[in-house]
């Protein structure tokens, strides 16, 4: 045998026992973002390097340190996507979707840091996403958050805490930038290195360290929001008017100030204590001056991403019901005719019948064999088919799932007796 190529570290294969619990997600998901009149984008996986730089920003943990890039065959520089919200943006302005339009959009797949894999960190992960392009007020910022609320209410996900923060216009910020390294400069025997670097070239990203020996030092920092100008204080209690109308609860955490760049104004999070260190599982914010910093015109913009393996292990733990993948009818047939004529009769069935799981025995056997496969398949029904039953234009028909006898059913009654017997209405 020939060696076995190992998987990549950090990227996982979703097995089909578990993707039946992503696709209950996925169209839960799907149908709350079309209720709320959001639309599907896909964009591709990969970008020009350039574009996460410029958005994401070059002093941050995803670009310094996070990225898959590499050179195409012809020299170009490209990166496997971090995040969704650079690719969207840059979507919108190349299609022109920007210009006196406003968009809601969502976009869902996988996405790739170079990170120390762990529980809830992968290197190959996956997010849902949703950006609001051309709004400016405090009433979009609460509808999504409104709308993420849906998704943990309607998946029974009771840990789950919002915080919010504001970070003000750029403007502002300059000034609460410029307290913030004149405090950090009083402390420099106190900073590491990374906290160093940043100093000047980005001093807020010291807020966002993951370092515990910084954490008195980064406690005792002046706050953001003592810094806030007051359109954005108004901002800001619009929206937390809008929360608490919505009866969402919430903490003010002046600390958050999340890892990119270019964000303005309201910013949130959604923790949880259940998950361990990987407490993050949707974040979110304003970044008005992203499209016009990628070339296209002055659009606010907001938007969040949740990581759906975060919060798929947060829906387990709290008592997720897995469906179950099993079909409803296995159709056994030994012999060359019966096993054409269960052909037809599958065929029958999935023409009839649009949401029926009907699964045929390929690979033969015998009828001892064959029931055995039936049983295991989890289905709910057997249809037996032999020299006699095809002779007679009939099926052995048999309930896997509680003692009953075999019956005979004419062909032409297959589809009554099978919704019947499995308990589906719906064609
Ligand atoms: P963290 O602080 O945990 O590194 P982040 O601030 O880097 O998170 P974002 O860039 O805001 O995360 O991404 C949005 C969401 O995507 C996070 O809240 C988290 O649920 C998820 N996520 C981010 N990185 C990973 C990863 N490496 N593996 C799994 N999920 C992730
Ligand atoms: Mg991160």
């Amino acid at each position: 045998m020939s060696e076995q190529i190992q998987p990549i570290r950090g990227m996982n294969d979703i097995l089909p026992v578990d993707t039946v619990l992503w696709q209950q997600l996925e169209s839960l998901m799907r149908r709350i973002l079309a209720s709320y009149g959001y639309q599907e984008i896909r964009i591709p996986v990969v970008e020009r390097t350039e574009l996460f730089k410029r958005s994401i920003g070059e002093v941050t943990d995803i670009v310094e340190k996070e990225m898959y890039t590499f050179s195409d065959r012809n020299d170009v520089s490209l990166t496997l996507r971090p995040e969704a919200t650079a690719g969207i943006v840059r979507a919108g302005i190349s299609n022109g979707l920007l210009h006196n339009q406003r968009q809601k959009l969502w976009c869902a797949g996988p996405m790739f840091r170079y990170e120390k894999p762990q529980k809830g960190r992968y290197r190959q992960f996956h997010q849902l996403d949703v950006e609001a392009l051309g709004y400016e007020g405090p009433d979009i910022d609460a509808e999504l958050i409104i709308m993420s609320r849906r998704i943990w209410q309607e998946l029974g996900i009771k840990d789950i805490e919002l915080q919010i923060n504001s970070l003000g216009t750029p403007e502002s910020r300059a000034g609460y930038r410029d307290k913030l390294v004149t405090y950090f400069s009083e402390h420099m025997d106190l900073l590491d290195a990374d906290s160093k670097n940043r100093l000047h070239r980005n001093p807020m990203r010291i807020l966002d360290t993951k370092n515990p020996a910084m954490k008195a030092l980064v406690d005792g920092a002046p706050l953001i929001t003592d810094s806030l100008d007051a359109e954005s204080s108004v901002h800001f209690q619009q929206l937390r008017n809008l929360l608490d109308d919505a009866g969402i609860a919430y903490q003010v955490n002046p600390g958050l100030v999340r890892g990119l760049d270019y964000y303005s104004r309201t910013v949130f999070e959604w923790v949880t204590d259940s998950l361990g260190a990987q407490g993050a599982v949707c974040s979110g914010g304003r970044y008005d001056g992203l499209v016009e910093h990628l070339g296209g015109r002055h659009t606010p913009a907001v938007g969040w991403a949740l990581g759906m393996e975060r919060l798929l292990e947060l829906y387990r733990l709290s008592g997720a019901v897995v469906p179950e993948g099993h079909p409803d009818v296995y159709v056994i047939a030994v012999g060359d005719e019966p096993l054409r004529a269960a052909f037809r009769i599958a065929e029958t069935l999935r023409d009839e019948y649009h949401n029926m799981k009907v699964e045929i025995n390929c690979g033969g056997g015998s009828f001892k064999s064959q029931i055995k496969r039936a049983d295991r398949s989890g289905a709910t029904v057997a249809l037996i088919l032999g020299e006699d039953e095809v002779a007679d234009k009939t099926v052995g028909l048999k309930l896997l799932r509680e003692q009953s006898d075999q019956q005979s059913v004419a062909w032409d009654a297959i589809g009554d007796v099978v919704i019947d017997a499995v308990g589906m209405s719906n064609k």
